[in-house]
């Protein structure tokens, strides 16, 4: 008999239909006579359908009254399957985050669970029942209602494997676990079986969506094993754990793309100590995220180039920020948000040569112009223009034998 934390996504709990078929997993799972904390998400769209609520009020609605909306599609769908496992005579009983409480830290829309109470889950575990939680939220040390950011629901079933002890943390999803790439744009991908924190953290970052990267992270950082896996089949999923478990037979484990960047170059900037500081300082202030940087070596010594790569939608921010900073010098701004991340991830890649070289002959070969480049021990990212992105993904998932 095993501890387990079970999370259903979104699309896994987007009907009625689909909550009573995750009840019969659940079922089944408690006849085996495991203990079960079952962590939800809202029905699918259902949290974008309430964003678009809170802007039609106001595009800066308030941040507090944000996370009370946002929580309450995760309280719908707790209680439709507590009371649907409780009618299929097995007794449930949902807990919402401040009756638990879940304890959070951090600012409104992007805070971190902290702590939690497990007295009353624990003993209501211990006389057999199946605990239902809301994902995605909690509440603040002032006892106001927080969210985890987008896909917290992940977040919050890591926290709980955690914090309860689990022996194991099955993340339920659409698909049948982690793929080599995107499987609904390149039907070639393959299901990966196993693949370590490490990769895993670099995919969910790059682009993949599977899972949240912080939960990820988490997951890494109290070595929790997890399982991500189909709620619509019974194949088995992809198991995500520690790197040392691994033997590595390829090079690269999986591709992944995200279209959500944009680049910026500032030309004749002073080839001087500081300058770089100047420009970014302002930029990490506005909480942008500066990605990749590069910088030409200067040829007459006294002025160079830099590029970065920052998020398409902080782009407005950004050219506003650079423009307002009164501190640089450069002759024009240049600025392209039609441009898309391609990386390839993978630990083996430690221990194969050649694998960079590899990359930039594949897309040579398709005629891909390489923007930006780069690089960490497990993971190559190029910046390209934004129509070549599924071209450049098929290629290298061939190149480096994935299909
Ligand atoms: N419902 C939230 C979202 O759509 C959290 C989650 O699904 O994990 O982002
Ligand atoms: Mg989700």
């Amino acid at each position: 008999m095993a501890k387990k934390v079970l999370k259903f996504g979104g699309t896994s709990v987007g009907s009625i239909d689909r909550i009573l078929h995750v009840a019969k997993i659940i079922k089944k799972e408690y006849a085996a006579g495991h203990k079960m904390i079952v962590i939800v998400s809202a029905m699918s769209g259902k949290t974008n359908e309430l964003i678009s609520h809170s802007k039609n009020i106001s595009k800066n609605f308030n941040k507090r009254e944000l996370d009370v909306l946002l929580a309450s599609g995760e309280q719908v769908t707790s209680a439709l399957l507590a009371g649907a496992l409780i009618e299929h005579g097995v007794m449930s009983k949902s807990w919402l985050n401040f009756q638990i409480p879940i304890l959070t830290e951090g600012e409104h829309s992007n805070a971190r669970i902290i702590n939690m109470n497990i007295s009353k889950i624990d003993k209501f575990l211990s006389e057999r029942g199946v605990a239902i939680i809301p994902g995605f939220q909690g509440i603040s040390k002032n006892g106001d209602i927080t969210t985890l950011g987008r896909g917290g629901s992940d977040a919050t079933a890591v926290a709980v494997a955690k914090i309860f002890n689990a022996d194991s943390c099955e993340i339920y999803t659409d698909v049948d676990g982690v793929f080599s790439t995107d499987p609904n744009k390149i039907p070639v991908a393959k299901k990966i079986d196993k693949i370590s924190y490490d990769e895993m953290l670099e995919l969910s970052s790059l682009g993949a969506k599977v899972m949240q990267p912080s939960a990820v992270q988490t997951a890494m950082m109290y070595n929790i094993p997890l399982e991500v896996r189909s709620t619509f089949t019974d194949r088995h999923g992809t198991e995500i754990f520690n790197q040392v478990n691994l033997d590595y037979t390829k090079s690269v484990t999986g591709v992944a793309y995200s279209k959500d960047e944009a680049k910026v170059t500032l030309i004749s900037v002073q080839d001087k100590p500081g300058v770089a500081a100047n420009i970014f300082e302002p930029l990490s202030k506005n909480q942008i995220n500066v990605d990749m940087v590069i910088q030409n070596i200067s040829s007459d010594q006294k002025t160079t180039d830099i590029t970065f790569t920052i998020k398409r939608d902080d782009l407005l921010k950004t050219i506003d920020t650079i423009k307002n900073n009164k501190k640089i010098q450069y002759e024009s701004l240049t600025h392209n948000d039609k441009v898309s991340k391609i990386s390839i991830v993978g630990a083996g890649m430690v221990s194969t040569p050649g694998v960079t070289f590899k990359m930039f002959k594949g897309l040579a070969e398709e005629k891909i112009n390489i923007l930006a480049i780069s690089t960490s021990e497990i993971k190559l990212s190029v910046i390209i223009n934004e129509h070549d992105t599924l071209k450049a993904v098929k290629k290298l998932h061939t190149t480096f034998d994935l299909d």
